[in-house]
C-alpha cells in the first residue's frame, strides 16, 4: 500500500488494528437488580476470563468502520449493475417498508393458524397472481430459491410419471442451459442428455426429435434462454414432447422479459419455478434470502409439496392430508419476508405496470446490443429480449479477453456484467441492463464499454491491468478460492 495516505475508504485497518485498551462504545444501564457472579451463576466451567483479541474501540471508530467498509462494496443503489442472468434490478423502497409492517414483520410460523389467517391470505393471493402471471393452475411458495424450485419441479414431473406408470430415466437439456438444470436433473435421479442449439442460438428441432424417445421424461428449458433470445418453436417443442408423453420444464429465471406479455402456461410448459429474487423485487447478490415457487399445470397439481393452502367458509388453513404429494421440500411455507415484497411489487406495479416494465427491460438491453454493437462481437444476432450476450473476439487478438473488459469497468463506476456465461459463447460478456435503468445511465455505460474498447487498440495494458481505481486491484483468483485466509491471528504484542 502507499505511504500517502489516500482516502479513507480506501485504507481501512482492521476493527482489531483499531483497539485500544480500555475504550468502549456502549455503556450498560445501572443494574435494577441484585449482581451476581457469572461464575456462581453460570457455573465457572463455563466463564470465560478473557476474549483473546477482542477489539476496544470508541462508537465513533465503530460507525466509521463499518461504514467505510459498506463504501467497498458495489450496489444496485450507486449504479447499474448489468449482470446478465441475474436481474439486479432496483427494488423499491415501498416493498421494505410493507414487509416491515408490525403485524408481518413480527409473525411467527408456530402462530396458531387461526391467528395467523393475514400472513396465510398474504401467501393465498400470491399464489393466486403468480398462477395468472404464469397461466399455470397451481403454485406453491415453498422452494427457498430457483434451483430449489428446479428440484421440486422435477420430483413433481418424477412423481407424475412414476403414477402414470414409468417415471422414466432421461432430461433432456440445451446446451445453452444454466448449470443448476443438469445438476437438479442427476439429483432427482435423472441422466442428462445435451441438446445442441442452432445458428440463431435456440433448441434445434432436429436435434430435439432425434432425442425424444420413450425414455425422455422431460425437457427443462429456459425462455427467454441463456442467450437473451425467445425460444421461438416452444409451443411445437411442447406439442413434440407431449407426443410422447414427456413434460416442459420451463426454468423461470428471465420472467423478466415476458410478464404481462407471454404467459408459459399458454405456450405448452408443464411445470416451471419463477426466482422471486430476480423478477419480483427481492434485493439478492448479497447471499440474502430468495424464494423460487413452482408453478403447475392441474394434472401435476395433487403431487405439489405439503402444506398446501386451504380455504373452507372464508378461513385458511394449512393442509398436510395430501396423499399423492412429494411431501416436504421446506421448513413452514417458504421466505415469507421474500414472499411479502413480491406482492407489494405485483400490486404496486398492477397488471399494466407489470407489462410496461417488462417491455422497458425488452427495450433497455436492445438500446445497449445496438449502442455497442460495433464494437464487440456478437455472435448470434437475433432481436434480444431483455439481456444481450457479446464475446470478446474482437479484443481477444489484442490479448485482452472477457475478464479484462469486466475488470475495466470497474474503473469507469460500474459493476462487471456476467463473465463468460453461457459456455456456448466462448469469452462471453453477458448484459442485463433491467427496466430500472434511464437512458443516462445506460449512455454512460454504453460510453465506457465503447471507450474500454477503443484503449484495448490504443493502449491494451490499461485494460490488462484494471480495476487501478480500487483499494486492491488483481488477485489471485485461483489462490483465493483454494487457499482462502479466514482466521485473524491477533497480533503477539497485543498491541
Ligand atoms: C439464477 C438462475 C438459476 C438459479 O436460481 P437461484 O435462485 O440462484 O437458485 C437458474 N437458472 C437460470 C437461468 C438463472 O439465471
Amino acid at each position: 500500500m502507499s505511504k500517502i495516505r489516500r482516502h479513507q475508504t480506501q485504507n481501512e485497518l482492521l476493527i482489531f488494528e483499531r483497539s485500544s485498551p480500555g475504550k468502549i462504545g456502549y455503556r450498560l444501564p445501572p443494574l435494577d437488580v441484585p449482581a451476581v457472579a457469572a461464575d456462581e451463576a453460570l457455573g465457572a466451567e463455563n466463564v470465560r476470563g478473557e476474549i483473546a483479541g477482542f477489539p476496544e474501540v470508541s462508537e465513533v471508530e465503530i460507525i466509521r468502520h463499518f461504514t467505510r467498509l459498506s463504501t467497498w462494496n458495489y450496489a444496485i443503489d450507486l449504479g447499474l449493475y448489468p449482470l446478465g442472468s441475474c436481474t439486479m434490478k432496483y427494488n423499491p423502497r415501498l416493498n421494505e417498508a410493507v414487509a416491515r409492517i408490525e403485524g408481518i414483520v413480527d409473525a411467527h410460523p408456530y402462530q396458531p393458524q387461526a391467528l395467523a389467517q393475514g400472513a396465510m391470505r398474504i401467501q393465498q393471493t400470491l399464489e393466486r397472481y403468480l398462477a395468472h402471471i404464469a397461466g399455470m393452475d397451481a403454485v406453491t411458495l415453498q422452494p427457498a430459491a430457483g434451483a430449489h424450485g428446479e428440484l421440486t419441479g422435477i420430483l413433481l414431473i418424477r412423481a407424475y410419471l412414476q403414477s402414470q406408470g414409468d417415471a422414466r430415466e432421461v432430461v433432456l437439456i440445451p446446451d445453452s442451459a444454466h448449470g443448476t438444470n443438469p445438476a437438479t436433473a442427476a439429483i432427482a435421479g435423472y441422466k442428462v442428455k445435451e441438446i445442441a442449439s442452432n445458428e440463431r442460438g435456440t433448441i434445434d428441432m432436429a436435434s430435439l426429435a432425434a432425442a425424444i424417445d420413450d425414455s425422455v421424461a422431460a425437457l427443462m428449458v429456459t425462455n427467454p434462454n441463456t442467450l437473451g433470445i425467445f425460444e421461438q418453436d416452444i409451443a411445437e417443442v411442447a406439442a413434440l414432447l407431449h407426443d410422447r408423453g414427456a413434460q416442459l420444464y420451463m426454468d423461470g429465471a428471465n420472467m423478466n422479459a415476458l410478464v404481462g406479455v407471454a404467459r408459459p402456461g399458454d405456450f405448452g410448459v408443464d411445470v416451471m419455478h419463477l426466482n422471486l429474487h430476480k423478477t419480483f423485487s427481492t434485493p439478492h447478490g448479497g447471499g440474502g434470502p430468495g424464494a423460487g415457487p413452482v408453478a403447475v399445470k392441474s394434472h401435476l397439481e395433487p403431487f405439489l409439496p405439503v402444506p398446501r393452502i386451504a380455504e373452507e367458509a372464508g378461513a385458511l388453513r394449512y393442509d398436510h392430508d395430501r396423499p399423492r404429494s412429494i411431501g416436504r421440500v421446506r421448513a413452514f411455507y417458504g421466505n415469507f419476508g421474500v414472499l411479502v415484497r413480491a406482492l407489494a411489487y405485483i400490486l404496486a406495479h398492477g397488471g399494466d405496470g407489470l407489462r410496461n416494465a417488462t417491455l422497458d427491460a425488452v427495450l433497455n438491453a436492445n438500446y445497449i446490443r445496438k449502442g455497442i454493437e460495433n464494437d464487440y462481437h456478437l455472435p448470434y444476432d437475433a432481436p434480444s429480449m431483455h439481456e444481450c450476450v457479446f464475446s470478446h473476439n474482437k479484443q481477444v487478438a489484442r490479448g485482452v479477453k472477457t475478464g479484462d473488459i469486466a475488470k475495466r469497468l470497474i474503473d469507469y463506476g460500474f459493476h462487471p456484467y456476467t463473465v463468460s456465461f453461457p459456455l456456448i459463447v466462448h469469452g462471453a460478456l453477458m448484459i442485463e441492463p433491467t427496466e430500472t435503468e434511464s437512458k443516462a445511465e445506460l449512455d454512460l455505460f454504453i460510453d465506457a464499454l465503447k471507450s474500454i474498447a477503443r484503449e484495448v487498440e490504443t493502449d491494451p495494458q490499461l485494460v490488462l491491468r484494471a480495476p487501478q481505481t480500487t483499494r486492491t486491484s488483481r488477485v489471485d483468483e485461483t489462490r483465493a478460492a483454494r487457499k482462502p485466509i479466514l482466521i485473524w491471528e491477533p497480533p503477539a504484542n497485543g498491541a
